[in-house]
């Protein structure tokens, strides 16, 4: 029995996980289960799976949450703290990290710092703190590897685009790679005008022809940032150079990214959009189990469709490549400017081309410095979210 904190046990990912764990229930299960703000989501979860410990981060809930709630087993903590005592727990032999944005970094950290293996979802962890994360996932094992086993990894990717470089990774040797392709569905916008990309509302953001996500990726999605801050995901998670990363917008969220080896083949990996494979493959590794995602029905004639990305049109992807490039504490304010900034125009006080324009004035604002410490960054997080608050298109 595999034993699992998921962390954003509540959001689009965490509700996927539960799927997995619903599928395999004689595989698997949930120890611990964290949430923000909406107890009476988690509630139900913890009725059904029955987790040893839960946490809402949102001490405010403290007051809110009703007497006999939670089953009766289940010990009830408030605050960032719980969570990241849930992703150390004892008890747990792999913490999904499925919390949206920076605030999902300490949950990964604590985790990490605990020795457990990680499924990460959440790539800002990597886009804030890409290195620092890294130092701690290849620091050398505690304990041997018995001979005739794999060497426990702790750092496994839910992300579909990595965990399909993941697994076409595990095809060839590292040395051998010539470059990583990430795919895009090019979100709603993909075949519209710039001048009408302008006047995109709230609503035309967060409908995404092909994936079902929480609003903020969602918005990302349209902008293109999602698909930045992956290549920033996968420059460390990879140990890739910018150069070695590539972004094909392809509609049909069928081919989920693709590594190229330098004889020439290209090894992709294919399933229909649908996070419960992902998720998985990075419970399961190196193992794969019955899936439970939808197959792919060759039976059916589909096409593939692939296009170069247009960066004019969707100026928030260079923001990546140049973020992956430079490195230092870019990535924390590229993120921390981008969440505020979706928050904006999610409140309607921004426009949608005001996204990256906006991130692009404040990560040239900054002071940049090659190699952060974690408090410089977590500081910058909350200097670039200021700075975009107070950020005033400029006529
Ligand atoms: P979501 O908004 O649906 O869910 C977010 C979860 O995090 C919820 O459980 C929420 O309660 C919790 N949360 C929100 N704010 C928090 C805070 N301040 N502190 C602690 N917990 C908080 O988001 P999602 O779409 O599930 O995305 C989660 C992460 O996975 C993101 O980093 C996203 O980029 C990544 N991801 C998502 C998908 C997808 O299909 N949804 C795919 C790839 C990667
Ligand atoms: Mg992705």
């Amino acid at each position: 029995m595999k034993r699992i904190a998921v962390l954003g046990a509540t959001g689009s990912i965490g509700v996927s996980c539960q799927a997995v764990v619903r599928a395999h229930p004689d595989k698997l299960a949930i120890v611990g289960m964290t949430a923000h703000a909406r107890w009476e989501d988690l509630a139900k979860a913890c009725q059904e799976f029955r987790p040893l410990r839960a946490a809402l981060s949102d001490e405010s809930q403290r007051s809110q949450v009703p007497a006999g709630a939670f089953p009766r087993e289940t010990i009830l903590e408030f605050g960032p703290d719980a969570v990241a005592r849930i992703a150390a727990m004892a008890e747990a032999d792999i913490v999904l990290s499925g919390i949206v944005g920076a605030a999902g970094l300490r949950g990964t950290i604590a985790a990490l710092e605990a020795g457990k293996p990680v499924a990460l979802a959440n790539k800002e962890t990597l886009v804030v703190a890409g290195p620092l994360v890294m130092g701690l996932v290849n620091a050398p094992a505690s304990a041997a590897v018995p001979p005739g086993t794999c060497p426990p990894r702790k750092l496994l990717p839910v992300d579909s685009e990595h965990n399909a470089v993941f697994q076409a990774l595990e095809c060839g040797r590292r040395q051998d790679v010539k470059r990583v392709i990430l795919t895009a569905s090019g979100g709603p916008f993909r075949t519209w005008p710039l001048e009408k990309i302008r006047t995109a509302t709230r609503e035309d953001a967060l409908a995404h022809p092909t994936w079902n996500m929480g609003p903020k990726i969602t918005v990302d999605s349209a902008t293109m940032m999602n698909k930045a801050l992956e290549v920033i995901e996968a420059r460390w998670l990879f140990d890739l150079s910018a150069d070695e990363i590539d972004v094909v917008v392809h509609p049909q969220s069928v081919v989920h990214s693709m590594v190229e080896y330098r004889d020439g083949s290209v090894l992709a990996q294919l399933s229909p959009p649908d996070m419960k494979l992902p998720i998985q493959y990075a419970l399961t590794w190196p193992e794969r189990w019955e899936g439970v995602s939808p197959r792919l029905d060759l039976t059916k004639s589909f096409g593939l469709h692939f296009e170069p990305p247009d960066l004019q049109r969707f100026p928030a992807l260079a923001l990546g490549f140049e973020v992956a490039r430079r490195g230092g504490t870019c990535g924390a304010v590229l993120n921390a400017a981008n969440e505020a900034a979706v928050d904006r125009f999610l409140k309607r006080e921004l426009a949608f081309t005001d996204i990256a324009r906006a991130c692009r004035d404040i990560l040239n604002a900054h002071s940049y410095s090659p190699s952060p410490t974690l408090e410089e960054l977590l500081r910058l997080d909350a200097w670039a979210r200021e700075e975009m608050f107070r950020w005033k298109c400029s006529p």
